[in-house]
């Protein structure tokens, strides 16, 4: 395979790959950041360039700048050849083989969604999908919008769309009051964290917050129409524009487990120094473990670091990494998903939404293998990002099944990499 070479490649512009290629590109070495989107932030800063307000995200966008390193946009990694040390790369209108000496995979994460009675009406959505469509220009001002499903991310969105001018009707957290009491105790060992705690909490004043609540079903007969929750012991239910709906956050790990990479409890594995099983491929962020943005730049540096063999600064930061990733088991189990939500399809609620593929033809089957022979389910476009975590928190499943291209590729872009 031929094509340019690069001391270090990141994939993923997240503030995992930021950060480890501002490290790298501080020491004068070549780094190139590729990512699908336009431009780089990830999923939490994706809109900074164009209208940001978040300092964070100006500082380590600068910091991208004075390092000048080169940033690859709207282009997908779709495949890659380890022993070769390249990875293939699909853009608008190309098709690029990259060579590299270290590979850093800073792929992020993606929302879950469980299926429930009505999930693929029009206007319901994930929460951190919407917030991303109000990011992109999409207007939500005076719209009614209900939040449900589990984790920070509610709150998160909730605020945002709060401050553009949406209604939020309610948030539903199906964690129970009492996980998440004792969550919050142990904040104020957080500081930063606190204190994002009290922000959101100040920006929601008023936004109805509801422990230990779940959407039942979203009703309508073309678009969604109206949200039945249910409230500890009680049925809620309230005509709405908007449902988001988010049930924690799924590592991206396809490509690390395309390359080669080792997987433990559905996350790439690594070693202390980032590095994965893979030779030469080091992984960062939320591909390794769900934690926040914190923890997704702090091991990005780390990432950087170990990549340009600088073994002493990578680990000045080990015990700050294990700080935040204690923190972010404790989230874990405070927002694990209680065992109701794995009652909430019907017979006739889509699992696999690409293929059209129904809970009562998926449940009968022994297995993710045999489910995808009989019914085709995660065969479609999203190739099971979206019904194969849910299966297996459905049925306890093992989905992981992957292979190149990593996300659907034109003809000419396979045929092209491989006459290279
Ligand atoms: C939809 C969504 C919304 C979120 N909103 C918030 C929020 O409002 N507040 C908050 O605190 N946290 C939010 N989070 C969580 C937050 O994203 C993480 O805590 C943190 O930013 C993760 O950083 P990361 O660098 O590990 O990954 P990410 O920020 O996810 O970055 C990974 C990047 O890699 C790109 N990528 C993946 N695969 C490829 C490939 N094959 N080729 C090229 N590029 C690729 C992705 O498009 C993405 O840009 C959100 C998460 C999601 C999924």
């Amino acid at each position: 395979m031929t094509g340019p070479e690069y001391e270090v490649v990141i994939v993923g512009a997240g503030p995992a790959g930021i950060s480890a290629a501002c490290v790298v590109a501080e020491t004068g070495r070549d780094a190139l950041l590729i990512d699908d989107n336009p431009s780089p932030g990830g999923q939490i800063w994706r809109e900074q360039e164009r209208h940001g307000s978040n300092w964070e995200a100006a500082h380590w966008l600068r910091r991208l700048q004075l390092y000048r390193v080169e940033v690859l946009r709207g282009a997908t990694v779709i495949d890659g050849d380890p022993d070769k040390h390249a990875i293939v790369c699909e853009t608008a209108n190309s098709v690029s083989t990259i060579r590299y000496k270290k590979l850093i995979l800073a792929t992020g994460s993606r929302e879950l969604f469980l299926p429930f009675p009505g999930w693929t009406l029009p206007n319901v959505m994930g929460a951190g999908g919407l917030q991303a469509l109000v990011k992109a220009g999409m207007p939500i001002s005076g719209k009614r919008v209900v939040i449900a499903g589990s984790g920070p991310l509610l709150l998160a969105v909730g605020a945002y769309l709060k401050k553009q001018g949406a209604h939020v009707l309610a948030i539903a957290e199906q964690a129970s009051w009492a996980r998440l009491a004792r969550f919050g105790l142990g904040l104020p060992t957080q500081p930063y964290k606190l204190a994002e705690a009290v922000q959101l909490k100040r920006a929601l004043f008023r936004v109805p917050y509801h422990a230990g609540a779940w959407v039942e079903a979203a009703l309508g007969e073309t678009v969604l129409e109206r949200v039945r929750l249910s409230l500890s012991h009680r049925r809620w239910e309230a005509p709405c524009d908007y449902l988001a709906v988010g049930f924690g956050l799924v590592p991206n790990i396809e490509l690390a487990a395309t390359l080669g990479c080792k997987l433990s409890a559905g996350c790439v594995q690594v070693d202390p120094m980032q590095q994965t099983s893979a030779s030469d491929i080091l992984s960062a962020g939320e591909t390794t473990g769900i934690g926040g943005v914190e923890l997704s730049l702090m091991e990005g540096r780390i990432a950087g670091y170990s990549a340009i063999g600088d073994r002493l600064n990578a680990q000045w930061l080990f015990s700050d990494r294990e700080r935040m990733r204690r923190f972010a088991r404790r989230m874990q189990k405070a927002f694990a998903l209680r065992e109701e939500l794995r009652h909430l399809p019907l017979e006739g609620t889509l699992v696999c939404r690409c293929e059209d593929v129904s809970y009562q033809r998926i449940a009968p089957m022994p297995g993710w293998r045999a489910a995808k022979l009989h019914t085709r389910c995660g065969m479609g476009p999203c190739q099971g990002r979206v019904c194969g975590p849910a299966a297996e928190f459905l049925f306890g499943w093992h989905c992981q099944s992957t292979r190149a291209p990593v996300f659907p590729a034109r003809i000419d872009s396979l045929i092209g990499h491989k006459e290279e």
